[in-house]
């Protein structure tokens, strides 16, 4: 029988280093999506980012460089930041879930994506609530529901609560700090070329203000 998935917090070493945080998340079998995907897919970044961005999990192309959003969304996503007039390499990228999550239709077939469960999130969330405590940053972009809500609880709506800075406390959290949400860029991809535009555009304008929250934040 399958052992009961209990989640990572037994595979986080108590350190704020990083790369001790990284090594020891490869072996993680917090849940059962390590069964199935190539490998952990851990956050990349300065360890002194003064903004982590929050996706969902990693996709089929983060699936097998190892690295968060390098696929199409990060294409998307890159765009809007350099837009927003954000820096990626000044931010660390993670996601909420560290393990690619997918149906496959036949043997050798292409991988489709599946939303993890509030159960897998849940189970990986010791590995973020970790790297915010590493990098400490004053402000958290979530991008897309699973990790707003992961961060934010269950009942927040990104459709309602994006764009506004609210304040990111949680048990297990050093330091309070700040959360911003807006929605993933897969999301903007999967619509159609008459409404992406829209979109892409609201999701500028939510990362501006991030932009203008930590532009504010230095100079004080
Ligand atoms: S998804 Fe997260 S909790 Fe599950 S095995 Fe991977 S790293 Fe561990």
């Amino acid at each position: 029988m399958t052992p009961r998935a209990l989640g990572a917090e037994r595979f986080v070493p108590p350190s704020e280093d990083l790369g001790r945080l990284r090594e020891a998340s490869e072996t993680c079998e917090g849940c059962d999506l390590f069964r199935d995907a190539t490998q952990t897919v851990f956050g990349t970044g300065p360890e002194n980012a003064r903004l982590v961005l929050v996706g969902e999990q990693p996709g089929d192309d983060e699936d097998k460089t190892g690295r968060p959003f390098t696929g199409p969304s990060g294409g998307l996503l890159d765009r809007a930041l350099d837009q927003a007039g954000i820096d990626r390499d000044d931010a660390y990228v993670t996601n909420a879930v560290k393990h690619f999550k997918f149906a496959q239709l036949q043997e050798g077939g292409r991988r489709i994506h599946k939303k993890p469960t509030r159960g897998e999130t849940t189970a990986c969330r010791p590995w973020l609530i970790a790297e915010l405590n590493a990098v400490r940053p004053e402000l958290v972009v979530a991008l897309g529901a699973t990790a707003a809500q992961s961060l934010m609880g269950p009942e927040f709506r990104v459709t309602t609560q994006r764009g506004i800075v609210h304040d990111l406390e949680f048990d297990g959290l050093d330091e309070s700090t700040s959360l911003l949400a807006t929605v993933h860029p897969s999301s903007v991809l999967r619509l159609r070329d008459s409404e992406r535009k829209a979109a892409f555009a609201e999701m500028l304008v939510d990362l501006r203000k991030a932009a203008e929250f930590i532009g504010a934040e230095q100079h004080h």
